[in-house]
């Protein structure tokens, strides 16, 4: 499936909750999110749906992501009926890891295919603060556990946040020695009611080269991923800076999303959506539907120009 710019789009992120255990600064206002009546979510079936849908037009990658998506009952169903899709070869699922510990078993089992893990700071009490509740130890017991059950590779996503853990970027890079896991500098992006917090705290990634200036660049494997990477001399790991600020990578998008409502985006930072549960519910065609909003998906995003969107980045997915 294409957009009229000639882009591949065969990824979809699929939110499947807009809840959460966590409450992180950068994600959720304070004074927290409405709340969205349960028959306006779309149930586990519908989801299934769509992902077979979007397989049918040639998405390959799925992630599930949220909210919080171990939150969200059905979960392992859900897993289990995504993964019978064939076409999708790479099933994968983004967590703040509070819950993996008890669940990582029954997702690999399900079929899930590996896990992306938030995690911004390596101190107990920051932690606690940034995520307005959070324990560090579950975090740290999931990431062993989904090591353990093989849901790997495994990828430690930190949103650098200047005067937060601008002064862990040595210890997060140094995770990487010895293991080969991923640890991702994602730069903080405006969004949200937040949007301004976030611009007030925002550090641009390269202040990561400059703390550790023995990085070495890699070559770029996937051309769609938003990463670029990183190596310590000898490591076994990998570390990724994604920066859609100060280096925005819209020209290799190959991503769609859909929001727990099943409101399809086609761009992160617009505020322009679709109601594909409205389609799919009056038993009209989801595959024209799809393919209509792809055509509609615009060439770049304008958020250095000061556009944010409205909705809370937990009400979208990341
Ligand atoms: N609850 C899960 C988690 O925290 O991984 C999945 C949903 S969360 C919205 C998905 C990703 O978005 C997380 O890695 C989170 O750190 C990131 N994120 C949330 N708000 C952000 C922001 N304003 N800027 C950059 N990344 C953000
Ligand atoms: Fe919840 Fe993830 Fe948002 Fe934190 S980043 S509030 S864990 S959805």
């Amino acid at each position: 499936m294409k957009d009229t710019y000639g882009r591949e789009i065969n990824y979809l992120r699929l939110s499947i909750t807009d809840l959460c255990n966590l409450r992180c600064q950068y994600c959720m206002p304070s004074n927290g999110i409405q709340k969205i009546a349960h028959a306006a979510i779309l149930t586990l079936e519908e989801l299934d749906e769509i992902a077979l849908a979007f397989a049918r037009l040639g998405i390959t990658k799925v992630r599930i992501t949220g909210g919080e998506p171990l939150a969200r009952k059905g979960i392992i169903t859900l897993i289990e009926k995504i993964s019978r899709h064939e076409s999708i070869t790479d099933l994968a699922l983004t967590t703040n890891g509070t819950l993996l510990n008890t669940m990582a078993q029954d997702l690999k089992n399900a079929g899930l295919k590996r896990v992306n893990i938030s995690v911004d700071s390596l101190d107990d009490k920051k932690y606690n603060m940034m995520t307005r509740g959070g324990k560090l130890k579950e975090v740290l017991k999931g990431i062993e556990k989904a090591k353990e059950v093989g849901l790997t590779p495994i990828k430690l996503n930190v949103v650098l946040i200047g005067g937060f853990n601008d002064n862990e970027i040595e210890s997060f890079v140094s995770l990487t020695q010895d293991e080969a896991i991923d640890v991702r500098f994602i730069e903080l992006m405006p969004i949200g009611e937040v949007a301004k917090w976030s611009q007030s705290n925002f550090l641009p990634n390269d202040y990561v080269l400059e703390t550790v200036p023995t990085l070495v660049k890699m070559e770029k494997v996937d051309p769609s991923s938003p990463a670029l990477y990183y190596q310590l001399p000898g490591a076994k790991g990998r570390v990724g800076l994604i920066s859609p600020v100060s280096c925005k990578f819209c020209h290799t998008c190959n991503r769609v999303r859909l929001t727990s409502e099943g409101k399809l985006k086609h761009c992160l930072h617009s505020n322009e959506e679709f109601d594909l549960k409205e389609v799919l519910r009056q038993g009209n065609s989801i595959t024209d539907f799809i393919q209509y909003v792809m055509l509609q998906k615009p060439l770049e995003h304008t958020i250095e120009e000061g556009s944010f969107i409205a909705r809370n980045m937990i009400q979208v997915g990341g």
